[in-house]
């Protein structure tokens, strides 16, 4: 976490930060991490902080939950960039980084309605393989079809 960051976001006590989100996607973030809907779970979100790294970018900070590396892997679709710390009693205890595997196993389901992971007869495993990091391109496994960022959270199992 930058000291600009430190500076904008409440200091939390126990939780996870994640630092150098491209400014305007923590929602996706939240949706990708299911925390979009939580009542439960304190969020505190800071969007558009000047960045030495970016141009600007969105800081976070989710109390009382330590996201696993599963969970951040997630978000590298995302936040390629971002960089992620675990605090506890208000110090940073764990520095983790997102990483961007090939494939993404059972995180969304294919977006195109005749794929044939949607028949309930053929219980296949969900696939969206990585083709590209930069430009990013996404593909079902299956269909071969394009599945954007959008697409992946809108369709998250
Ligand atoms: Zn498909």
């Amino acid at each position: 976490m930058s000291e600009e960051g430190m500076r904008r976001v409440t200091a939390i006590q126990n939780g996870t930060a994640i630092d150098h989100v491209p400014s305007g996607s923590s929602l996706k973030i939240l949706g990708m991490l299911g925390l979009l809907d939580s009542r439960s779970t304190p969020i505190s979100l800071v969007m558009n902080v000047p960045s030495k790294k970016l141009e600007r970018k969105d800081v976070m900070k989710v109390e009382d939950r330590e996201l696993t590396q599963e969970e951040l892997d997630r978000l590298a679709i995302i936040a390629p960039n971002a960089s992620v710390s675990i605090i506890r009693d208000y110090r940073v205890v764990e520095k983790r980084t997102v990483e961007l595997g090939t494939e993404l196993r059972n995180i969304a389901r294919c977006s195109f309605s005749n794929c044939i992971t949607t028949n309930p007869r053929e219980p296949l495993p969900h696939r969206i393989l990585v083709h590209s990091k930069d430009p990013l391109e996404l593909r079902c496994a299956y269909c071969g079809r394009i599945q954007s960022v959008d697409d992946i959270v809108n369709n998250l199992i």
